[in-house]
């Protein structure tokens, strides 16, 4: 049975990916935080800075497969942090733990793969209109600089060791599991909850952005398919699908046929400084020649997926609510 370990196993594409490889036959061990692992057949409790312990769960995991998916991002963390701390805890755990555990894996496991979850904010403001695994580099924010110098990390090793360790350089991509402060789940809740009768009222900042939106399935399928490969190689994964956040209203309230102007409005000035509105627009025809994948969710099958879910989720809290959809 093929072993695999994920950290941050409890997050968005943890758990997916947790499904994905127990249906693989694989067994899957997470670390995470606060007692919190996902679907997995053991978790660990650790900080990923924490060198000593890190080194302590692979020597007992032993993985074949390891899913670096851990990640400190500045905008789901509100704004609580300093510059100085913005930064620094950026590094920590997108480069500085990640370096701490490739070190362990070659020092106690060798052989095991390694996938780094990078991110096309490594492209920042973009110097290519499509990006791929040749654009370079450009980050504007703390979150895109330490994921590429933890792709860099990544290269490093498998030059100086040759570790099998690579970074799937992931555009956003959406599930179910989302938690409710990000845009594609607050826009599905107000459409679900204005369907079943509740008064909603969405403030957005701007519903002409463009963005490359998939599906965590889709994500997470690249991932293991990624190392299943005979030789490391990172790899762009995108939809190449530019989609705007009218369309995700219209998508989603069209559902109910609903007209979200009646609910939604525009505020300008909630647009996040610290993210320039630039479009990230990815290619992963490299990826899909190597591999064969392609996204199974479409943008509509991937809204319909949320509508659903949430759409179950709130039925089940109130059940007494009117039934008429
Ligand atoms: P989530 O935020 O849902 O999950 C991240 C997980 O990592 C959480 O369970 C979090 O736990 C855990 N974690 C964070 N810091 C630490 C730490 N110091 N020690 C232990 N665990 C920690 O992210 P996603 O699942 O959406 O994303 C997975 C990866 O893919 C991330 O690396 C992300 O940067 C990358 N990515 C994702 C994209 C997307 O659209 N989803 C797009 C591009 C890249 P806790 O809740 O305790 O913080």
């Amino acid at each position: 049975m093929p072993r695999a370990l994920i950290t941050g196993s409890a997050g968005q594409d943890g758990v997916y990916l947790s499904r994905l490889l127990h249906a693989k036959g694989y067994r899957v061990e997470g670390i995470g935080r606060g007692g919190l692992y996902g679907e997995v057949d053991r978790g660990y409790e650790a900080d990923l800075p924490d060198r000593n312990a890190i080194r302590a769960i692979v020597g007992e995991s032993r993985p074949d497969e390891v899913y670096y998916l851990a990640a400190f991002h500045q905008s789901s963390e509100g704004g609580r942090f300093a510059e100085e701390e913005l930064v620094r805890t950026s590094f920590d755990v997108n480069a500085v733990a990640l370096n701490q555990m490739l070190g362990a894996l070659a020092d106690v496991c060798p052989t095991a793969r390694l996938l780094y979850a990078g991110s096309s904010r490594v492209f920042g403001e973009p110097i290519d209109l499509v990006q791929n695994e040749d654009t370079p580099f450009n980050p504007v924010d703390p979150y895109g600089i330490a994921k590429a110098a933890g792709i860099q990390t990544c290269r490093y090793w498998r030059r100086s060791r040759s570790l099998f360790a690579v970074s799937a350089i992931l555009y956003n991509h959406e599930s179910p599991l989302r938690p409710p402060s990000y845009l594609s789940q607050k826009i599905v809740r107000a459409a679900v909850s204005s369907a079943l009768g509740t008064r909603v009222e969405l403030r957005l900042g701007n519903l002409s952005a463009q963005v490359d939106w998939g599906h965590a399935s889709d994500a997470v399928r690249a991932m293991w398919l990624m190392l299943q490969q005979p030789d490391p190689t990172d790899y762009v994964v995108a939809t190449g699908q530019l989609h705007t956040v009218s369309d995700w209203l219209d998508e989603a309230f069209n559902t109910f046929s609903q007209d979200w102007r009646a609910v939604v409005s525009e505020h300008p000035y909630l647009l996040n400084s610290s993210r320039p509105t630039v479009i990230l627009r990815g290619d992963a025809s490299r990826l899909n020649r190597a591999t064969g994948w392609r996204p199974e969710f479409t943008f509509h099958a991937l809204v319909r997926d949320m509508i659903e879910k949430e759409l179950a989720r709130q039925k089940c809290a109130r059940p007494t609510a009117k039934d008429s959809l």
